[in-house]
């Protein structure tokens, strides 16, 4: 299988590798029902590279999130993971679920969480936790990003949005729409090879 977490256009080899919990990969394929459980796997040009064991708790309100992990130098550690579930009405009628962020200082609403350190956090936590020499690209790519989506989407909370803004002309939406997901993607890969980096490929995060 594709990497997991490559989202819904999962035929890009380039994303899969960092490790990242994608909710519309998990929405799509209906795994975040109540009581759902599995594995989630990730894999690096075929191979195999680490899973983690998700279950669904609290009759749907809970996404649990188990693995273990070994820092340079260190003993496997055990880590679970409660992610808080809220679902947003859709503008088309029934309702979408979106991450909590786990960090509770957080609690930010996100699609992805990101492997960082030994958890898994949205993006803006792990743009913070995340120094590097990449980090004055991806904070550029980052306030360009959230420049654009506080201009463009009504419900826009400080990283995440889909509304349109009130007033805005749809084709204008759109068009800007497309430009927010073109720095969005490039923020994603950047962040990614700042991860493989910082992970040194295959190492860290194994089940
Ligand atoms: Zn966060």
């Amino acid at each position: 299988m594709g990497g997991f977490g490559s989202g819904p256009q999962s035929n890009q080899p380039a994303t899969s590798e960092a490790r990242r919990v994608d909710i519309r990969y998990l929405r799509k394929r209906g795994l975040l029902q109540p009581s759902c459980a599995g594995r989630l796997n990730w894999s690096c040009r075929g191979e195999p590279t680490g899973s983690i064991r998700y279950r669904v708790e609290q009759n749907g309100e809970t996404l649990v999130l188990d693995y273990r992990v070994r820092e340079p130098g260190a003993e496997w550690e055990q880590i679970t993971i409660a992610v808080p579930l809220e679902s947003v009405p859709c503008r088309y009628g029934g309702g979408r679920q979106y991450f909590c962020c786990p960090n509770r200082r957080c609690n930010r609403r996100c699609e992805v969480l990101f492997s960082c350190g030994v958890y898994f956090v949205c993006r803006k936590c792990c743009g913070y936790l995340y120094p590097s020499q990449k980090g004055d690209k991806l904070d550029k790519l980052r306030e360009a990003r959230d420049t654009l989506g506080a201009r463009i989407f009504e419900d826009w909370d400080g990283s995440y949005g889909w509304q349109k803004r009130k007033g805005m002309h749809w084709r204008t939406f759109e068009r800007l729409s497309r430009r927010y997901r073109a720095i969005d993607a490039s923020w994603n890969k950047t962040y990614c090879d700042m991860a493989r980096e910082l992970l040194g490929g295959d190492a860290a995060l194994h089940f």
